[in-house]
Parts: C-alpha cells; structure tokens; sequence
C-alpha cells in the first residue's frame, strides 16, 4: 500500500521521467524564462523552450524531450489546457527550422485554432477537422487554395480554357449563381480543358468545371446546377475540412510553420481531395444550395440530377470522375424530381451563349 501516496492528478500535473531512473515522477510545470520542472515544490529541471521537441505518443498523451537533457528524460502531458501551454511556449516543438516566419505565423492564428490543432494531435483527426475549419482564417484558406491549385493544374497537366465568348457566357453564368448565393466576387471559376466529367471547389473559393462534364451537358440548367453544388462547398467550407481530415497532422504542422505549396501533405491531400467522397450529410446540404438557388433563379434544379445520373451511366473508371466525389446519383436525381419547378425565370443562358459555353475549349484543343 505503500505507493498510495502519489499526489492526485491535478489539472495542472504531468509526468516527468528524468531519463537517468525509470522513476515516474508527478511534477508541476512552470512557464518562466524557460519551462521549469517541479516536483513537490522543488525545482529539479530546467528545459529552455527552443530545446524542447515532440516524441511518438499514443492518442491523449503528449510527450516532450529536450534536447538539452538525458535522451530519455521525458515530460508526459494528458491534461489539455497544459499541452496547449507548452506547445505554446515550446516554438520549436514540431518543426526543426522554425525562424521568424513561423513565430509570425502563430502570433497570424488565434489561441482557439491553437487549441484546435493541439487537440487534433491528442484526440484525433475526426474531431479536430470539425472544430478546427471554421476557425482558419480566409487568407490562409486562400493561400492553401493557391497551392492546391497548383497540383490540380500538374495533376491534369491542362491549362484552363478561354474562348472569349464561351468565357463570357461562363462568367454569367457563375455570376448570377454567386449573387442569388450572396457570396462575393473572391469566388473563381474556370472551365478546365480536361476531358474526365468532374467539377470541383478548392478551398479558398475556386471551382473548376471539367470540360469533359460539360461536354455531356444538354443545357445550361445542368450546368448551373452542378455549378451551385460547388458553390455550396465553397459556402461550406467542405473542401479545407476535407483537406485537414486527409492531410492530418503533418498537414497541419505544415500549415503553421512552413511553405505548404511543394510539400508531401498538400500533394496528398489534394489527390485525395479529388479522389475522397463527401459524406452523405456533407452532399445534401450541397444539393441544398442547389434546389434553393434554382428556385430562387425560377429554374428547376432536376437537369443537374439527370446529368448526374447519365454521366455515372456511362463512365467506367471512377476514379478522378466527379462520381468518386459525388456518389448517390440515384437518389440525388429522386430528389431533385421532386424539387422539379416549371421554370418561371429567364433562362439563365440564351442559346448562342450556350453554344459558346460549350465551345469555351475548342481553341484549346
Ligand atoms: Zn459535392
């Protein structure tokens, strides 16, 4: 009975392995000029903070070395407020070349989104995706866009096309769905000359429509409701939770330290970001957007169910094609029959607009 008298674990306790005994020691931190570690009162380690460094931990446990101590001396946290103060404190704790970008960087990221990607490393990826999206501030998300729209243009090797007219009648198009959305013009999209049928969002606000998708369209509606979806993960902000479900910690760590553009976790990430379904919840509330904004625009957004459906009639390999993304065609299609309206609006493109929409990549090819 003689070990019952260890402290309590207080919020504000972690463990503390002096690397010299396998002594399991419950200490207090502080966060003076450097972190100081206290066991019952007295001081018996001083860490500076550019010395102290992550090690492997298992899920709700983390773990810190130092580089300035015993190789196995080490501090176990499972509180959660006190791993978000070291990881605070400890700028290097991740990163072997933090400089002064880095630090800016942080100080650039509220304490909540902080919190966030410390709760990521601790309870999960999952979780830390949902709490973490809507706190990652639009420029970041911008700047993420940038990069992965890099990869998006490498990965298909195509640039995108620019017919006058058939950009013209493109630009109409997504404008009148943007304003009846209220979103503003920070919003991008572009007909990309591939022939694969697929149409995605980036984060940050690009939507590209494959050109391959609109090859099969029979008219504007389609199009425009396909082109609404997008808009309703763009609103969403689908495709950064996506990102940071598939990308996980070290795109994270990436994100708050470093040059994200030609790094391994972006290149994954967006592969899998035009690989990986949406859930189901996820495709709904971007259907949503869809039948509101049809109605709202007097058209009907049944033609994007039917385009849907056709495409995945005849398309072999998935992969990459907007059904790997866009899964439940048969009962989109159901629920857009029921959303179906007689038009009562303009219709959104004339006919020769249409027809130079369709041949926006014609001088491309
Ligand atoms: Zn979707």
């Amino acid at each position: 009975m003689d070990n019952e008298v260890s402290a309590p674990e207080s919020a504000k306790t972690a463990i503390y392995f002096d690397g010299a005994s396998s002594r399991k020691r419950i200490v207090a931190l502080t966060f003076a000029v450097a972190l100081e570690i206290r066991e019952a009162g007295e001081l018996i380690a001083t860490w500076p903070y550019e010395s102290v460094r992550r090690a492997e931990s298992p899920p709700g446990l983390l773990r810190a070395t130092s580089e300035t101590a015993l190789p196995l001396a080490r501090l176990e946290v499972r509180d959660r407020e006190l791993a978000v103060e070291l990881v605070k404190h400890c700028l290097k704790f991740d990163d072997q070349t933090v400089g002064a970008r880095g630090i800016g960087r942080i100080i650039g990221w509220s304490f909540a989104a902080l919190a966030s990607i410390v709760s990521l490393v601790m309870f999960g990826v999952p979780y830390a995706a949902e709490r973490l999206t809507p706190l990652i501030p639009q420029s970041v998300e911008r700047r993420i866009g940038e990069a992965t729209d890099k990869q998006v243009k490498l990965l298909f090797g195509e640039k995108t096309c620019s017919d006058p007219k058939g950009q013209a009648a493109f630009l109409k198009l997504v404008t009148a769905l943007r304003t009846g959305m209220g979103l503003d013009a920070s919003v991008d999209a572009a007909v990309l000359g591939s022939e694969i049928p697929n149409a995605i969002a980036l984060p940050g606000g690009k939507i590209y429509l494959f050109n391959g998708l609109l090859a099969k369209a029979d008219s504007p509606d389609e199009i425009a409701g396909v082109l609404a979806h997008e808009l309703g993960h763009v609103r969403n902000r689908d495709s950064m939770r996506n990102m940071i479900y598939t990308g996980g910690t070290s795109f994270l760590i990436g994100l708050l330290f470093g040059d994200i553009s030609g790094s391994g976790a972006i290149i994954f990430a967006t592969r899998t970001l035009l690989n990986a379904s949406h859930s189901r919840d996820v495709e709904n509330s971007a259907d949503t957007v869809t039948v509101d904004l049809m109605h709202k625009l007097g058209r009907s957004p049944k033609p994007m169910g039917e385009l849907l459906y056709r495409v995945t009639g005849n398309q072999g390999d998935k992969s990459l094609s907007i059904l790997a993304s866009h899964p439940l065609s048969e009962e989109r299609l159901a629920r857009m029959t029921r959303e179906d309206r007689q038009p009562t609006g303009a219709p959104i493109l004339t006919d020769e607009e249409w027809a130079a929409l369709k041949a926006i990549c014609a001088a491309s090819k």
